[in-house]
């Protein structure tokens, strides 16, 4: 017997038509490429969403086939969200800090009909223009004005004038709820990238989750600046689950310096924003130098790298912001764990509290993980156990792009995993642990040492700006690990000093063989440290 309730599909447009029937005044304001600063609500939003969508069909594009953005985020890029997904097109975000050579690779991957792109763009497209000879229009994402007079790109257009030749009078249409909705790529740290295509229904079920109150907390109360770019596994959902709760929305364009985004904080009332580590060093940096003070802002999400544990305490200490660490994947639309503390845990005195807090977190509902040993076996969820972490779920990746690579390993039950390349440990409430991406755990004797917790350490002593564990070859013990770091400007360290700050913090022997102090750790396109860069260089620097 089936239950008898309306079937709806889970689509990308009726998050949209939501936002603007029951929160059409709500501001979006977004620092502009061209400079300025541009408001406007998601009615004005959705009117000019279902332009595009009439654009984009005009310009002969057919269902499934796909739209790429190379764009900060700004409400033009939002509109691209809904206008191209919606419509049943899939909208591909590429990464303009990738190497041209590569941002070709993928969008010739993807196959690409469209590309759209912000004025910032312009060089680097004309630039290699020849490399991206399989896109049909290019579209620069400005108004008349702004047009370049002469440009070597081929039939360049307009994106204003291509949304004012159009009526708005356009019904989103009724799409299967599987179909592919968006694009993006792995940064490809081993190997080509690879695409991973999300559906309205996992996008949709992502938002759902990851607005929960355990999870961002999201509301029609907030107002969120998503510095995470929109071209990093979409912003981390958050232009959708923003429009799915009514929620401001503040865009940082280009700048993504302390100082452009203090301003916008404090300017527009910011509740709530994401972003990775790095990012939010600028920030605290801004802050603490000009003893400035957050006047609004609740919360902040970080993730995308461990979140060294000195900014969780700065952050909630010294500014009273609360740091929600979290884990997550492009495989996994991104978000799979957030750290945030079941009931009994707020009693804990504030050194335990803080233990669990600089952990990646618990399951929210629609994402289940175990730990593995070698033979697939599950491991122990002790809180010390350590094993490659395997995930599963609503918006867990199945297979990528192409279909080339099935991204899945059955059970024994013939339930699917997707096997991460973390590396992890479960304590017995649930929290999860990464200790290592799989290639950058540090085996040492036959034992692993994690990079991530050396790392950590360097980075609570107040003269290091960065950290980078690597694993560096050893006659001996095979591998041993050497730390890397850069450290603040006006700050004088040095190696034995550092090495004893580690003193009783780890075992003996976890500290590290050598310290290299190097004037910045290399950064890669979405603002993670480039390890490998780091290893091909300095792998043997023990054994020379
Ligand atoms: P990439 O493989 O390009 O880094 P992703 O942006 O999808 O692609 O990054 C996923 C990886 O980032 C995870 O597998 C994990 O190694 C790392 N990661 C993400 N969030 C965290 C976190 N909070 N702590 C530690 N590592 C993290």
């Amino acid at each position: 017997m089936y239950g008898q309730m309306m079937h709806q599909p889970l689509l990308i447009s009726s998050l949209l038509r939501h936002a603007e029937r029951h929160h059409s005044e709500q501001w979006i304001v977004s620092r502009r490429v061209e400079g300025d600063i541009h408001r406007y609500t998601y009615k004005d939003m959705a009117a000019r969403a279902r332009q595009l969508a009439q654009a984009l069909q005009r310009l002969g594009l057919t269902p499934g086939q796909r739209v790429a953005s190379l764009a900060w985020n700004s409400y033009r890029h939002l509109e691209l969200y809904y206008g191209a997904s919606g419509s049943g097109l899939v909208l591909h975000t590429l990464n303009p800090r990738l190497h041209p050579d590569q941002m070709a690779w993928i969008a010739q991957d993807a196959d690409a009909q469209v590309l759209c792109f912000d004025l910032t763009f312009l060089p680097l497209l004309e630039g290699a223009a020849h490399q991206f000879s399989h896109i049909r229009h290019f579209v620069l994402m400005t108004d008349r004005a702004h047009m370049p007079q002469h440009t070597s790109l081929p039939h360049l257009l307009c994106y204003e004038d291509l949304l004012a030749a159009e009526t708005g009078l356009y019904d989103w249409p009724l799409l299967d709820e599987q179909a592919a909705s968006s694009l993006c790529y792995t940064s490809g740290t081993t190997g080509n990238p690879k695409g991973v295509l999300y559906s309205h229904r996992s996008t949709v079920l992502h938002s759902l989750a990851s607005a929960l109150p355990d999870a961002f907390n999201l509301s029609a109360r907030d107002a969120i600046l998503p510095v995470v770019p929109m071209f990093h596994v979409n912003a981390w959902g958050l232009p959708y689950s923003a429009c799915m709760v009514g929620a401001k929305l503040v865009f940082p364009g280009p700048a993504l310096d302390g100082k452009s985004l203090y301003e916008l904080f404090e300017a527009e009332g910011v509740t709530m924003a994401a972003g990775v580590p790095t990012v939010w060093q600028g920030l605290l940096h801004h802050v603490q130098s000009q003893q400035l003070r957050f006047s609004t802002m609740k919360r902040t999400v970080i993730g995308g790298s461990a979140c060294p544990p000195v900014m969780i305490n700065t952050f909630e200490e010294q500014y009273g912001v609360q740091v929600i660490h979290a884990w997550g994947m492009t495989e996994l639309s991104p978000m799979g764990t957030v750290c945030t503390l079941k009931n009994e845990q707020q009693g804990w005195p504030l050194e335990q509290r803080r233990a669990i807090q600089n952990k990646q977190g618990r399951s929210i509902f629609g994402i289940d993980m175990k730990i593995i040993n070698a033979e697939g076996e599950e491991l122990p969820w002790d809180g010390v156990t350590a094993g490659e972490l395997m995930v599963s779920g609503h918006w867990v990746v199945d297979s990528y792009i192409h279909g080339q690579h099935s991204a899945t390993v059955a059970d024994r039950q013939g339930r699917s995993w997707f096997p991460t390349g973390d590396v992890a440990t479960i304590d017995p409430q649930g929290f999860m642990n990464i200790t290592d991406r799989s290639k950058d755990v540090i085996k040492s004797g036959g034992e692993w040492i994690s990079s991530i917790d050396l790392e950590n350490i360097a980075m609570s002593h107040p003269a290091v700006a960065m950290a980078a564990c690597i694993a560096a070859r050893h006659p001996k013990w095979d591998e041993r690990p050497l730390l890397l770091v850069s450290i603040k400007p006006g700050a004088e360290l040095d190696k034995d000093t550092l090495l004893a700050f580690y003193g009783d913090k780890i075992a003996k022997w976890w500290t590290p063989d050598d310290v290299i102090f190097i004037d910045a750790i290399p950064l890669g396109a979405t603002g993670k440290m480039l390890k490998h860069r780091l290893r091909e260089q300095y792998q043997n620097h023990l054994i020379d």
